[in-house]
């Protein structure tokens, strides 16, 4: 089998115990589990609000409809966004007819501040953070930016469940974040997400809208008296986005592990990083001061990056990359050249596997065939 990228990580008998739970009562859909679990997702994050989706995916499309909406954007209006991501990120932009403006990343694989101000322009409405492998990066910089240039700030903390900075969870002062719990994110369930924005009436209207426009949910229609309230409204074209009981029982389940899990992931990149500490042409990706990832990644930096991949594999250890520099598919192509710092650092960074089911055997293994092949 090897030693895999990520491998999720499942208290069998608890998620099925949840589950069963929603069988039972034969509620498997909206309302129930899922709220439940957006509640305890406010409690653990202290956002004041959280609605749980089928994907972190839509959530970053929706976070733009609403923003769009509600401060009367226009199609064209720019959003500047990272390079280095997974591709739903970019293209939430472009559903939403916005413009992706891609401005570079720094050392920490995250939004370099100077970039973005340099891409601000007459057009710019909003910024689109992306906390890579659960790194803050420079976010309070950008918080700030944001705030001078009077931009909206958007955080993709798909990498993010449980990351802290200074004590705190990071996001509370941006105007949406967006979390990912699919399938080998560090909170898996098999695929969902969750959205959390600042402002209480775009909660409501993101309520609505992933449930076809609907102006009450089935839910809380039910509660009422028992009866079946057949008679709501439509207010909205609204979408089938929204999160299910089944889902939200692994989520319940996998939150109450979440902080145990992500110390025993940073103890992995403390191994690693020990291993690595006197070997030059192994460049760990450094974590940002006074934050404590989430580690979703452990992430290195080598001169010989292709190559070493192969030999890897060889070794029966695959590691991954995170990220090919957007702006080389041709969907971004338009955008090719004007991050070279991004572009440099997808040649040359690789994702070591990084999961719960590593042993320090398995990392100093790892980490050995690193050195060997590295050159
Ligand atoms: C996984 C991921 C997403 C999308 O999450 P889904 O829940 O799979 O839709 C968005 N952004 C980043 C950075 C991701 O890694």
């Amino acid at each position: 089998m090897g030693i895999q990228l990520f491998v999720p990580t499942f208290r069998v008998d608890e998620c099925l115990a949840e589950i069963r739970e929603c069988l039972e009562k034969g509620w498997t859909g909206l309302g129930f589990k899922t709220v439940e679990f957006e509640n305890k997702w406010k409690e653990y994050t202290g956002l004041p609000n959280a609605h749980y989706l089928n994907s972190a995916t839509v959530g970053l499309s929706l976070a733009l409809k609403i923003l769009k909406m509600e401060n009367g954007w226009g199609d064209g209006d720019e959003v500047i966004t990272t390079p280095l991501t997974f591709v739903s990120t970019n293209h939430a932009i472009k559903y939403e007819g916005l413009e992706a403006v891609f401005a570079d990343v720094d050392e920490y694989l995250c939004l370099d501040p100077n970039d973005v101000k340099r891409k601000i322009s007459d057009k710019t409405k909003a910024v689109l953070f992306v906390g890579i492998g659960g790194n803050t990066g420079r976010l309070n910089e950008i918080v700030n930016l944001c705030k001078e240039y009077n931009l909206k700030l958007i955080l993709d903390a798909a990498h993010m469940a449980g990351t802290r900075f200074s004590g705190e969870m990071p996001g509370k002062e941006a105007d949406v974040v967006v979390y990912s719990f699919q399938a080998v994110k560090n909170l898996p369930t098999a695929d969902s997400g969750m959205i959390c924005f600042k402002n209480p009436d775009h909660d409501e209207i993101c309520r609505k809208l992933t449930w076809l426009g609907i102006n009450k949910d089935t839910y809380a229609r039910s509660g009422e008296k028992g009866s079946y309230k057949w008679k709501y409204d439509v207010e909205y074209v609204g979408y089938k986005y929204h999160g299910n009981s089944i889902m939200a029982a692994i989520g319940l389940v996998q939150l109450k592990y979440l902080d145990q899990d992500n110390a025993y992931r940073r103890q992995l990149a403390y191994w690693y990083d020990a291993n690595f500490k006197n070997v030059d042409r192994v460049k760990p990706i450094p974590i940002a001061d006074n934050c404590e990832s989430s580690r979703h990644l452990y992430c290195i930096e080598v001169n010989n990056r292709d190559e070493l991949l192969l030999a890897l594999n060889g070794c029966e250890i695959y590691p991954g990359v995170h990220y090919r520099d957007n702006t080389e598919y041709r969907m971004y192509s338009y955008a090719k050249g004007t991050c070279p710092n991004s572009h440099r650092l997808s040649e040359r960074i690789l994702s070591l596997p990084m999961h719960l089911r590593m042993t320090k055997a398995d990392v100093d293994y790892v980490s050995q065939k690193v050195i060997e092949y590295t050159e």
